[in-house]
């Protein structure tokens, strides 16, 4: 099977640029492993057109049968390797590795996997009472009590960006494999601190009620920040190709073409290095589509 384009992620900016390309007549393959950030988060609120705000898993579904209506092929499977051959097709292996795949061009869509802690409830309320990222959602903590549950450090940081929005702010630091050094600096911040492990967020629909200490201590309160660090960016598969990243792992693009430093390949989305939001994801599918379909215009005309 040889595709004009293989995306590789099929989360917001993997859906959007196979509508685009699928719309330009090229034959597309999306293959997706159904995690990531769009899976996890269960309400976006900022997005033009949804005022009351749409679930990810809603915009994914939306994406998918767009591009499918249009010509779009869909695997549910994941990725495992990425080399080129001698002719400049790319081959893609995957996990279930029933067929072989070649691809003039790749598009990187894979996103960040978060490490997200293992508390009893909190999967329920990702997005709708529990967020990662201010610029998303410091507005929904406007005037209320908010926990920020993470390592000392980022939790101390978290906490100073958000004080913008609320000052009733309580921190659950994880002490767990902690510097001294770093939980000393807990004791200077401004906030009231716990350093006792979360066990249980209660809740109603995902709108956090009470947070539950292991050693059981209750707190109520009704929006919950995290702050762990170690979010991995999933750029692992062009580790064959000269390709530029910065030092978190960040894919770095022409930022008008949304192409990597090696011809042909592609990057979008939370993968690339820019601010991880739903309508950044979006913009770049479709950047990246249109310059794809330029080059292979140009391919087809030699
Ligand atoms: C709790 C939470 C709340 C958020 N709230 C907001 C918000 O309010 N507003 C906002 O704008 N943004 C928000 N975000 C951020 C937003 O979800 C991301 O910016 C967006 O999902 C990025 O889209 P993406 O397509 O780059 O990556 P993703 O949506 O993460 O999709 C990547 C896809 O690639 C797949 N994949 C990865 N590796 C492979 C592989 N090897 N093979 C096959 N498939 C693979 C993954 O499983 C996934 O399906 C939030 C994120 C979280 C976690």
């Amino acid at each position: 099977m040889t595709f004009d384009t293989v995306i590789i992620g099929g989360g917001i900016a993997g859906w959007q640029a196979a509508i685009q390309l699928s719309r330009c007549l090229r034959k597309v393959a999306v293959i997706d492993d159904g995690g990531g950030r769009s899976s996890a988060a269960k309400m976006y609120r900022n997005l033009l057109g949804f005022p009351s705000g749409i679930s990810g898993d809603e915009l994914r579904q939306a994406g998918r049968s767009h591009a499918v209506r249009f010509g779009a092929e869909h695997f549910e499977d994941q990725v495992i390797s990425l080399t080129q051959d001698a002719d400049q097709l790319f081959r893609v292996e995957t996990k279930r590795g029933r067929n072989a795949i070649q691809a003039r061009t790749i598009v990187l869509a894979t996103g960040i996997a978060d490490p997200f802690p293992e508390i009893a409830g909190l999967q329920e309320c990702l997005g709708i009472s529990v967020f990662i990222c201010p610029d998303c959602d410091g507005f929904e903590t406007v005037r209320k009590k908010t926990a920020v549950i993470g390592k000392a450090k980022q939790a101390v940081r978290m906490a100073d960006e958000l004080f913008y929005y609320t000052d009733k702010l309580h921190l659950f630091i994880s002490v767990e494999g902690e510097e001294k050094s770093e939980l000393d600096s807990v004791k200077d911040c401004p906030y009231p601190f716990w350093l006792e492990p979360v066990a249980t967020l209660e809740h109603r629909d995902g709108e956090v009620s009470c947070l539950h200490l292991a050693n059981g201590e209750q707190f109520a309160l009704s929006r919950v920040f995290l702050a762990f660090p170690g979010a991995r960016v999933e750029s692992h598969l062009l580790r064959a190709f000269p390709v530029e990243m910065n030092e978190k792992g960040h894919v770095l693009v022409n930022p008008r073409t949304k192409e990597t430093s090696y011809p042909g390949i592609w990057a979008i989305g939370d993968v690339a290095a820019h601010s991880q939001q739903v309508a950044i994801a979006m913009g770049d599918g479709s950047q990246a589509a249109i310059w794809i379909h330029k080059r292979l215009l140009q391919q087809d005309s030699k």
